[in-house]
Formats: C-alpha cells, structure tokens, sequence
C-alpha cells in the first residue's frame, strides 16, 4: 500500500509549512493522528502487505515524522520516494516540495514505479491512497488500484474511505469500533 504523505496521513500540508525542527519538537498530534496510523501500518503488516510513501514533498520532513511516529524504522530511504528519489534515477531536476516541470512529462506514477521496482512489486498489486484526484486517474491507468481520500481530514478519515473499499475481516472491524470512539482517546499526552 502506497501513502501520499501531505494530507492523506497528515492533518495539514507539511511540506509547504514546518520545518524538521518543529516536526521533532512540537507535539506530535498537530501534525498527524499517529496512533490510528500506526496501528493501521502495523495491520497491514502483519498482514503481509508491504507499505511505503510516494509524495511530492521533502524526505527530511516524512522520515522525520515517521521517525517519532514509530519506534523501528518502518519507514526508511527505500520506501519514501519523493522528488529526490527520481532526480537521482532518472538525473533530472525535480525540487522538493514542488509540482515538477511540464517538460520533465513526470508525475507521481514515476514514484509508484520506482516503489514497484524497489518492493519487487507487480503495479497490480499495488494501491495508492491519495487526496488529489490527478494522481488518483494516472495510477488506475498504469493499473494500480487507487483510493480517493478527504483532503486534509485527519488519517480518521483516511482510514474510513480506505475501510469502505475493502472486505472487511474481524480485525479490521475492531478498527470500525475504535474510530467511532471519540477523537480524544487517540490523543497522544505529549
Ligand atoms: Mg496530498
């Protein structure tokens, strides 16, 4: 499972507004609802389902948050890719944070490839979430499966839209019941 970063697993968009000094200082949940992500991420691990980041935003800023979110490097250079990532492969200059340029003719479905490629991936088997549509058309068409998000409201509904797009076994029904509790039990007390 592929996540966009900005908006999909965050609260707000990340890569236009914070640095890496507030991400490591200032308390986690402003950022991001971590501890329904990572028991998300840990589900689908279990689960056997690999899992990465494909975002137009900065590496720095993702693996730093993920980072404080998980204790292991679950999250690591190998499975965040962002214009970093298909500068150096692909020896353009795409910068962080950025839509790339026209003429580059390269979108996030360069991103996905790269994972697929990294993960030993078939595109079949792969499913991007993301909150903006554009990316959401181009990866049904390399073939992948592609799940429309909420933009910018919280991974809760993330998780919810993801949830209606999958049979739903026992375990992930435990996640139904906990995401109709009330937000503040998932608040962090830092
Ligand atoms: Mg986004």
């Amino acid at each position: 499972m592929i996540f966009d970063f900005d908006c999909t697993i965050t609260n707000f968009h990340l890569s236009s507004s914070v640095t890496l000094e507030e991400i490591s200082s200032r308390p986690l949940s402003e950022f991001i609802e971590a501890p329904l992500f990572k028991a998300f991420v840990e589900y689908l691990l279990r689960r056997g389902i690999q899992v990465a980041i494909a975002s137009y935003g900065k590496k720095d800023i993702i693996l730093g948050l993920m980072n404080r979110v998980f204790s292991n490097s679950i999250f690591d250079e190998d499975n965040v890719v962002t214009p970093r990532d298909i500068s150096m492969e692909k020896n353009v200059k795409w910068s962080e944070g950025f839509n790339p340029s026209k003429r580059l003719l390269l979108n996030k479905n360069d991103m996905i490839q790269l994972l697929a490629h990294r993960l030993g991936l078939d595109l079949k088997e792969i499913c991007l979430l993301d909150d903006t549509e554009e990316h959401i058309i181009n990866a049904r068409k390399l073939g992948c499966r592609a799940i429309l998000v909420p933009k910018c409201e919280k991974f809760r509904q993330t998780l919810k839209t993801v949830l209606k797009h999958f049979l739903i076994p026992s375990e992930v029904e435990l996640f139904m019941q906990d995401l109709d509790r009330p937000s503040s039990d998932h608040e962090e007390s830092d």
